[in-house]
C-alpha cells in the first residue's frame, strides 16, 4: 500500500485555496478533504459537514479541551480547527488528504506532522485579492481590509513552506497542483515495491547457475 501524506494548502483569505482544492479534486477524485470546524456562522449556501463543522464557542473549547484538533487557530476573530481522527483514519488507510489552513495552521502542522506536504497559494497582488474578495461578497468592507491586513502579513510565511503556487489561471493553478500531488506521490519513502523487489530477487536466484553444474557452452 502506498503511504499516504497530508497536502496543507495554505496562503491568504481570497486566494482561491478551496477552489483550487475542489478543482484538483474533480482531477484526482482519490484525494480526500478535510473538513475543518470553525465557530463562525455559515455563508449563504454552505453546508454543515460539507464546507465545515459550525459549531458553537463552547463546543469548540471542549474539543480543544479534549485534544481532539490537530491543529487550530484564531483568524479575524473565529477560530478553524482541523479534527484529529479523520485525519488519523485517512492517512492509517493510505490517502492523499488535502487542507485548506490558513499559515499558523500550517505551520502547527508542520511541527506535528513533519512529513506534510506544504503549499503556498501566491496572489498575483494584493489589488487582485481585494478584487476577489469584493466579487465574493461574502464579507462586510470592514471584514475585507481585516483579511487584506491579514494577507500581508500571510506573504511573509512563504518561506516555510515546500512548494508555492501562483493563482492568476485557474487551470495553470491546479495543473501545478496536481504535478506536486504526482511527484509527492512517487517518493521512495511512500513507495511500497516490497512485493516487486521480492520477486525480482525470487527470479535472479533462479538465474544463478546451479553449483557443481558443468558449464557445456
Ligand atoms: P473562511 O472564513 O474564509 O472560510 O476561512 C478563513 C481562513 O481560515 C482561510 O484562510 C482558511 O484557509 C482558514 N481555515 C479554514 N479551516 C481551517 C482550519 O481547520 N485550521 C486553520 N488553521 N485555518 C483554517
Amino acid at each position: 500500500m502506498r503511504r499516504g501524506f497530508l497536502l496543507v494548502v495554505s496562503g491568504p483569505s481570497g486566494v482561491g485555496k478551496n477552489r483550487l482544492i475542489s478543482e484538483l479534486r474533480k482531477r484526482m477524485p482519490d484525494i480526500l478533504y478535510s473538513v475543518s470546524a470553525t465557530t463562525r456562522q455559515p455563508r449563504p449556501g454552505e453546508v454543515h459537514g460539507v464546507d465545515y463543522y459550525f459549531m458553537s464557542d463552547e463546543e469548540f473549547t471542549r474539543w480543544v479541551e479534549e485534544d481532539r484538533f490537530l491543529e487550530w487557530a484564531e483568524y479575524c476573530g473565529r477560530r478553524y480547527g482541523t479534527p484529529l481522527l479523520f485525519i488519523e483514519e485517512a492517512l492509517a488507510q493510505g490517502h492523499t488528504v488535502a487542507l485548506d489552513v490558513e499559515t499558523q495552521g500550517a505551520v502547527r502542522i508542520r511541527q506535528r506532522v513533519p512529513e506534510a506536504v506544504l503549499v503556498f497559494v501566491m496572489p498575483p497582488s494584493l489589488a487582485e485579492l481585494r478584487h476577489r474578495l469584493e466579487r465574493r461578497g461574502t464579507e462586510a468592507d470592514e471584514a475585507i481590509l481585516k483579511r487584506l491586513q491579514s494577507a500581508a502579513e500571510e506573504l511573509e510565511k512563504v518561506k516555510d513552506y515546500d512548494y508555492v503556487v501562483l493563482n492568476d489561471s485557474l487551470e495553470a493553478a491546479v495543473g501545478a497542483l496536481a504535478a506536486i500531488v504526482q511527484a509527492e506521490r512517487l517518493r521512495v519513502h511512500r513507495s511500497d515495491y516490497s512485493d516487486l523487489l521480492a520477486s525480482i530477487h525470487a527470479e535472479a536466484e533462479r538465474l544463478k547457475p546451479c553449483p557443481g553444474r558443468i558449464n557445456s557452452d
